[in-house]
């Protein structure tokens, strides 16, 4: 029996918990927010906010509070890493809550014995997570597929927990992503674990160090708690490949409903797949097509438009990426699709011109960039940011994000 876990209307957009980018490592800057997933914590945060501590905290502290002690009192959300909407019958969006290492979205489509999950986030304890609450909110039925959109940390290190659910689980992606997985995803774990994370948690410490905000000191304690807990969860990590992979498509079939598993070309990675279940009109898009500000780090800047005008062709309604919130039109993809092409035209303009990546990060403002400043864009991601990032105090200009797109179009402008 299935019980709908949300019967929001899927048009309404749940911004609350978008983030302006995603990275492939653990994101020196990441804004964090604290996410009181562990009671013990949970309590101890309570106690500084009430304890007095707010004696001249500044109006913006004060919101921060009210949010963060809204979040830690609400019992519904308790435990859990995501919130579970109802898209159509048989399809669910995983919208995944801040995190100080970031867990991706899931997209999860229950079939007539079974169920298929779109991506595992970044941590066998969020998959352990999810598949808790799928079976408390949505069905019993056992997840026979994961399907993995592209090989990054945030959507594959989680795969591991669904092996532990159910033996019988198969692991499908495109045989470029499940290459890019055997080739880098142990290294990238292992730097994340011995440099990055690291570095962040001794800015995180310095911040608390000179900090004279006990909500400040708390926030920053939260943040690191969360990188710790990471640190010790992936210490002892067992990479789980994809065990299905196909180069152009591939077709799951049910009485329920289809899903066409399709590669389009080349965009966010080498290998992104999308997931088209025709019946129920929805896209599962991972980080080809999302709520945030694209990320190029390893991406294809000219060839990543020609893939989305590709998969666009398709009939579906519902768009459900792989970070941010749900869509249900197309204008976040398309205004994602014209961010990128313009910043690559730009960019190869200006490389042309004999203009330095410091030049180019200068003169291509958001004001300037046309994409941003059509169909609402600018606005959509800043809102975004505002509402949901881990953070503490003001957020990051969105120019920021920008220019991290500007460096990694300049680098890899010519990938082909
Ligand atoms: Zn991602």
């Amino acid at each position: 029996m299935e019980k709908h876990a949300d019967e929001h209307n899927p048009t309404h957009s749940h911004h609350h918990d978008s983030h302006s980018h995603s990275h492939p490592h653990p994101h020196p800057h990441s804004r964090n927010h604290v996410d009181p997933e562990v009671n013990t914590s949970r309590r101890d945060f309570l106690r500084v906010l009430m304890g007095g501590a707010l004696a001249g905290a500044s109006v913006l502290e004060l919101a921060y509070h009210r949010a963060a002690w809204a979040r830690a009192a609400a019992p519904a959300t308790e435990g859990n890493l995501f919130d579970l909407q109802k898209v159509a019958d048989g399809v669910y969006f995983a919208h995944a809550h801040p995190q100080a290492m970031v867990n991706c979205n899931a997209a999860i489509f229950v079939r007539s014995k079974d169920a298929v999950v779109v991506d595992a986030h970044s941590k066998p304890s969020a998959a352990a997570s999810l598949i808790a609450q799928i079976k408390r909110e949505v069905t019993a039925k056992p997840v026979r597929y994961v399907i993995n959109t592209h090989f990054h940390w945030d959507h594959t290190q989680g795969n591991h927990a669904y092996r532990q659910a159910n033996e019988k689980v198969d692991y499908i992606a495109t045989a470029t992503t499940k290459q890019l997985m055997q080739d880098q995803s142990l290294a990238r774990l292992k730097s994340s674990l011995d440099d990055e994370v690291p570095k962040q948690i001794d800015a995180l410490q310095a911040r608390a160090a000179h900090s004279t905000s006990a909500a400040e000191k708390a926030f920053c304690a939260e943040q690191v708690r969360q990188m710790q807990a990471y640190q010790a969860e992936l210490k002892d990590y067992t990479l789980e490949l994809p065990t299905i992979t196909f180069d152009k498509t591939y077709l799951l079939q049910d009485p329920a409903f289809d899903l066409h598993l399709e590669f389009h070309g080349r965009a966010h990675t080498a290998g992104d797949l999308f997931v088209l279940c025709p019946q129920q009109r929805a896209l599962a898009t991972g980080d080809a097509v999302h709520g945030w500000l694209p990320n190029l780090t390893d991406g294809f800047p000219r060839l990543w438009p020609g893939t989305i005008d590709d998969v666009a062709r398709a009939d579906f309604k519902y768009t459900l990426g792989g970070h941010g919130p749900l869509q249900a039109d197309r204008t976040v993809m398309m205004n994602q699709r014209n961010y990128i092409e313009e910043l690559t035209e730009k960019v190869e303009a200006g490389k042309k011109a004999g203009l330095t990546l410091a030049e180019l990060q200068q003169r291509l403002t958001v004001a300037s960039l046309k994409s941003m400043q059509s169909n609402g864009y600018e606005t959509f991601l800043t809102r975004t940011l505002a509402a949901s990032n881990p953070h503490f105090g003001p957020m990051p200009p969105l120019q920021h994000d920008v220019n991290d797109n500007i460096r990694d179009v300049y680098t890899n402008l010519d990938r082909a």
